[in-house]
């Protein structure tokens, strides 16, 4: 299958959380599966930076727009050993600067110009570099208005994978006009608010298909608590959403082989997490006290990720036999609430920054990994710090309901516990869970079995990767069928 993925964020080049994992280890798996992946990002500044090795094409694009439009030029990366071809689209006036979507100042305010500029200009170089195109694989509402430009027809099959509602890339309506998306491509009523369109709405109304990262995400969207006002669209089309639970890159995250770990370990031998513990102790600032459990999160600082709980637990979280770190960056009102308890508090420690290292210092150092997300469409820490016998706490929404086993007698019984699971959105759910892991760290035995079980878990792309293949496979076959019904 000849695929064309355009994505907003892939790792090693530009991240600010899961979806950027997710479309490079997704790529790299269909690729080796034998088909021909072409990736394409926007040439952000911080690719420039880190000194990537980008290549011409001789490819140039024009983008029209009112008052002008852009030229693109079409770059490569010049070293990939994953068999993916990865494509920049360059428009230094749209994407050199700081910040993927945005700076301290909030989001950049031309977010509809560079991105429907980025997916109109991959688009097109797409079809003028490859040998052909069969599906375009969209993610999230940066690429959502791929199926828009490309029209019906004979042109390729597309795939929009949701990875969170929460964004959908909303602007008033003159805005989408002057970036240059066509009047003819006429938004809906449904995705028409007040003269704010959305661009998310638009992909889910017209690509072929839709799939999400979870299949408890795919029930979930259609209800009203967790659709963010687009249930009824996602609703109204004639096929299900379909829940391909992510996989992690488990060559990336693996603690046997790990180099941002003072010491490795493995299922067999978990000695070496001790020293990574003392080691997270020390870089945090806590005291080295091994008795005590370490409750580490590594997260986007959002609404999303359940710090209201953790605000309205406060001074409590002092008074637990415990320590507490926290690594992330987002919004300044949740950066507040973790630095402000890290300030008052000696068990608490926070660093608030994006850093790689200090994320798998954090999987390996931490005996529970928190997540008590408000939604979470599919998460992936909760299957790296299993992967890194670090127990997940989390709460039972979405991919985290799918991956985690709850430590009831019952699941401890029979060897399938993997983390602790809580029910509701409330402070007094997670102190209840807190306290269970107090309980759990108290028996040594029954949690590492716990860690055991979650280290056991297959979280690699095997599984999933295979499921897109199928799908995507299934989508080009129904094509063909319907030609030969004609
Ligand atoms: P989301 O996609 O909602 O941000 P996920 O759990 O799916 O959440 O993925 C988050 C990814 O981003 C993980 O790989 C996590 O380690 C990484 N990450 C998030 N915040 C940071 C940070 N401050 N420093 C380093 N890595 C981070």
């Amino acid at each position: 299958v000849r695929i064309v993925e355009l994505a907003s964020e892939a790792v090693p080049f530009a991240k600010t959380g899961g979806l950027a994992d997710v479309t490079s280890a997704l790529s790299r798996d269909l690729a080796a599966r034998g088909h021909r992946v072409s990736l394409f990002l926007p040439l952000y500044r911080e690719i420039r930076r880190a000194g990537v090795e980008i290549g011409p094409t001789g490819v140039r694009v024009r983008v029209p727009a009112t008052g002008g439009g852009w030229e693109a030029e079409i770059r490569r990366a010049v070293h990939s050993d994953s068999g993916v071809d990865v494509y920049f689209v360059d428009v230094p006036s749209l994407f050199d600067r700081e910040g993927l979507y945005g700076d301290a100042g909030g989001d950049h305010p031309d977010n509809a110009a560079r991105f429907a500029c980025f997916t109109r200009a991959a688009l097109e170089a797409a079809r003028r570099l490859g040998d052909g195109i069969d599906v375009v694989h969209c993610h999230d509402w940066q690429s959502a208005l791929a199926p828009l430009f490309l029209g019906s027809g004979d042109a390729p099959k597309t795939v929009l994978t949701l990875h969170n509602l929460a964004y959908q890339g909303v602007f008033p309506r003159e805005v989408v006009a002057r970036a240059g998306v066509p009047a003819e491509l006429a938004w809906s009523a449904d995705c028409d608010s007040h003269g704010q369109v959305g661009f998310l709405c638009a992909g889910i109304r017209r690509a072929d298909r839709l799939t999400t990262v979870s299949p408890t995400y795919a029930r979930e969207i259609l209800t009203p608590q967790y659709g963010f006002g687009l249930e009824g669209v996602i609703s109204a089309r004639p096929d299900t959403v379909i829940g391909i639970l992510n996989g992690i890159d488990t060559s990336l995250w693996d603690p046997a082989a790990d180099p941002y770990l003072p010491a490795t370990y493995s299922r067999d031998d978990l000695s070496g997490k001790a020293l990574c513990k003392r080691t997270l102790q020390a870089e945090f600032g806590l005291a080295a006290t091994p008795e005590l459990p370490v409750f580490g999160q590594v997260s986007r600082l959002v609404e999303q990720k359940g710090l209201a709980l953790i605000e309205e637990l406060g001074d409590e979280l002092g008074e637990l036999p415990a320590q507490f770190v926290f690594l992330g960056s987002g919004e300044h009102r949740f950066e507040a609430i973790v630095r402000e308890l890290a300030e008052r508090l000696p068990n608490v420690s926070a660093r608030i920054t994006f850093d790689e290292r200090l994320a798998h210092l954090v999987e390996a150092g931490a005996d529970f990994f928190l997540m008590p997300s408000r939604f979470e469409p599919c998460g992936l820490n909760q299957m790296i710090s299993q992967r890194y016998g670090t127990v997940p706490l989390v709460h039972a929404v979405g991919g985290l309901a799918d991956s985690v086993v709850h430590a009831s007698e019952a699941n401890l019984a029979i060897g399938m516990a993997t983390g602790i699971a809580f029910r509701g959105f409330d402070a007094s759910a997670l102190r209840w869970a807190l306290r269970f892991a107090l309980e759990l760290y108290e028996r040594p035995a029954v949690l590492t079995g716990v860690r055991k079980a979650g280290m056991r878990a297959d979280w690699s792309w095997e599984a999933s990767g295979r499921r897109y293949e199928r799908l995507f496979q299934a989508l080009l076959e129904t094509e063909r069928e319907a030609i030969d019904a004609e």
